[in-house]
């Protein structure tokens, strides 16, 4: 076995590997750029080495760097986990002519997989299904078009480079072409520096149904079961699932073949995942699913696999990298129970599922039997603006679905984030989710139930704003009784009006509160009764009792049914800006300003396209909360702008 791995990754997956990587008794060495100097895997590895700048072209990315350092650290393999590094196959060759193992399939794997076209064209020469759609040289948009017309609409425009569903458009008419096409390149560009496409058919009620390979250096390949990633926003996994509902052994065995087949055409070894779109109109068919790529390392879901065949795959993949066997065959390989993932971000669902991002404050993930927790961050650490969001991933296992998804919706009501907005309450809402639960899905669920699952502008929870401010009121009177103790002088502010003393009769005031940004009255009502406690209400509800308070600072974090509402009392000096429902339109995160559709005094309505932010290699469009004319504040298109940067300002036509 390995003695000494150099984790080439961050976050949640560099913890997962250094576990299995210790508990196989190999040294854990780590690296992290400027931004993850106190991140939990530089506390988790045994040692740690700084590689560079925060962004990941800068540190990351940067293969000599890495290898530099895992042969001044005596590594004897790297291993890339997912993103970054993982499927770059001049990596892998840099990383062999080091001397260092790479923990992962052959370069030639890497490579063949590694564009969509090629892989697709070489699946069809293995005979397995792939999706009818062209994936030639030709790049010329008129042909492109023309080809779109022959397939048949709706069709899918896909990056040949393509990963994490960048620069993918779906295109349901011919006049839509040439913008989708567009849209698709530019990213495409951004994203990969590459920006040819291939078209498909798009599969009507598609569900994704990826199987789990794995290959050793001898020529066996294996599959470990299905999981099923349909429940997806824009192309991205949001809850990944073992065993895939619907699925029979029937269509399994056909499904494992294929994928082994796909594994054993590029001379494949180590853990890989042959991604399907199957037809998920009926029940799953072992005529109805197509080959859609093949990722050549670990994927973000592995543990849902783990979970259902009680193997540890990162184990797997360092005994085939030390050049052992694979440890079991295929009819020895087990499916036991149902296991679901989600994954925990730290965004707002409320506002476009933008990143969020700042110091996590509190983090409380609440252990339950049959549940799994990888997290990437804790207390006290950043979510920055240059990785990827995600704080954790949850896994619950049980003997049946109902029962996993119960387990998971538990766990996302009881997990207290405050700091960074997270989606708790719109993972859970999809557990409980009846046609959900009824299996009925397919990839466009979430885009179809935006509203049931609470990814729309939401009203406030009054009651939760108002436990703010009772815990606010509580702090404040504290407060003021010490400095009376202190000073002993008669007090007139409404915050002393809890001694009983200094009134008679019920008596009624209201304090002025910022909450989100947005200025509201708390009402303060004082009982007659002596030493009684004050009832604090907002909007007529009263505190809530079941909210989850956190003082920081200023501030309170209010926590309740996975929402989250920072509140303050008013201090004019330092909250003059804040009007509320006002027609600013601010970044709402750091990335670059990539479009501006508006002009000084133009007029716009409600809901208008005014700009486009990119983050995270993703786009953002931002639209106008009211109708009225526009002031540009911040014209500098393809700039950098930082989070709350005003881009806009609308006035309200009277
Ligand atoms: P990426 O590599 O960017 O993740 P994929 O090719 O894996 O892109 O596709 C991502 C997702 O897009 C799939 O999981 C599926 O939901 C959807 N998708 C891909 N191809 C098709 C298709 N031909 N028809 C319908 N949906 C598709």
């Amino acid at each position: 076995m390995l003695k000494s791995v150099l984790i080439a990754n961050r976050g949640e997956i560099a913890c997962r590997i250094a576990r299995t990587a210790k508990a196989l008794g190999m040294r854990t060495i780590a690296v992290y750029s400027d931004a993850d100097a106190k991140s939990l895997h530089v506390q988790v590895c045994d040692e740690a080495h700084h590689i560079g700048a925060a962004p990941p072209r800068e540190s990351y990315l940067v293969a000599e760097k890495i290898i530099a350092v895992a042969k001044k650290a005596g590594a004897d393999c790297v291993h890339p986990g997912y993103g970054f590094l993982s499927e770059n196959a001049a990596f892998a060759e840099a990383c062999a002519a080091a001397g260092l193992v790479f923990v992962g399939p052959p370069p030639n794997a890497i490579r063949a997989m590694g564009l969509k076209d090629a892989a697709k064209a070489l699946m069809e020469k293995a005979g397995v299904p792939v999706v009818p759609g062209y994936h030639g040289e030709r790049q010329e948009p008129t042909f492109l078009k023309q080809k779109a017309y022959e397939i048949g609409y709706p069709v899918l425009i896909k990056a040949v480079a393509g990963g994490g569903g960048k620069g993918m458009r779906r295109v349901d008419k011919h006049a839509d072409f040439d913008d989708a096409l567009e849209g698709a390149m530019r990213e495409a560009q951004g994203a990969f520096g590459d920006n040819r496409v291939l078209i498909e058919k798009y599969v009507l009620s598609p569900r994704h149904v990826e199987i789990q390979v794995f290959g050793d250096n001898y020529g066996n390949a294996v599959h470990l079961n299905e999981r099923d990633c349909s429940l997806q926003r824009r192309h991205q996994k949001v809850i990944e699932e073992s065993p895939a509902p619907g699925m029979s052994p029937q269509v399994r065995d056909a499904m494992g073949r294929a994928a082994v087949a796909a594994a054993k055409a590029v001379g494949y070894s180590g853990a890989g995942t042959v991604e399907f779109i199957a037809d998920g109109a009926g029940a799953l068919r072992a005529d109805g699913f197509w080959f859609m790529e093949m990722n050549t390392r670990l994927q973000v879901e592995h543990p849902v696999t783990e979970m259902v065949t009680g193997l540890d795959l990162v184990e797997w993949q360092f005994r085939v990298a030390s050049g052992e066997k694979l440890p079991l065959e295929q009819k020895d390989i087990r499916l036991n129970g149902h296991a679901v993932e989600a994954r925990l971000y730290a965004e707002d669902p409320e506002r476009g599922f933008v990143p969020s991002t700042g110091r996590v404050i509190a983090l409380e993930l609440p252990q339950r039997e049959g549940v799994r927790i990888d997290a990437g961050v804790a207390a006290g650490m950043d979510v920055t603006p240059y990785y990827d969001p995600m704080i954790a991933k949850v896994i619950a296992h049980a003997p049946t679905r109902t029962e996993a998804l119960d387990r998971l919706a538990d766990v996302m009501d009881h997990t207290a984030v405050a700091g960074p907005r997270t989606n708790a309450a719109f993972l859970s809402a999809i557990c409980k989710h009846p046609e959900f639960r009824a299996e009925k899905f397919d990839t466009g669920f979430i885009e179809r139930h935006m509203e049931d699952l609470g990814a729309v502008p939401r009203a406030k929870d009054t009651a939760a704003v108002a436990a703010g401010a009772a815990r606010l009121f509580a702090r404040e009177t504290t407060a003021l009784h010490e400095r009376a103790r202190r000073v002993s002088t008669e007090l007139h502010s409404p915050w002393s009006a809890t001694d009983a003393f200094s009134f008679s009769g019920d008596r009624k005031t209201s304090i002025a509160l910022i909450a989100d940004g947005e200025r509201i009255r708390a009402d303060i009502s004082y009982p007659q009764r002596a030493k009684a406690v004050a009832t604090i209400s907002v909007d007529g509800a009263a505190a809530a009792s079941d909210a989850h308070v956190i003082d920081h600072g200023r501030d309170v974090y209010v926590l309740r049914g996975g929402r989250q509402f920072v509140v303050h009392i008013e201090d004019p000096a330092i909250d003059a800006d804040h009007g509320g429902g006002d027609g600013a339109i601010k970044a709402p995160m750091h990335g670059k300003l990539l479009a501006l559709f508006v002009n000084d005094g133009d007029t716009v309505d409600k809901g208008a396209r005014v700009a486009v932010i990119e983050a995270m290699k993703m786009e953002h469009t931002l639209t106008a909360p009211i109708a009225g004319t526009v002031r540009v504040l911040n014209g500098n298109v393809g700039a950098q702008v930082a989070e709350g940067t005003g881009l806009v300002q609308i006035e309200a036509a009277t």
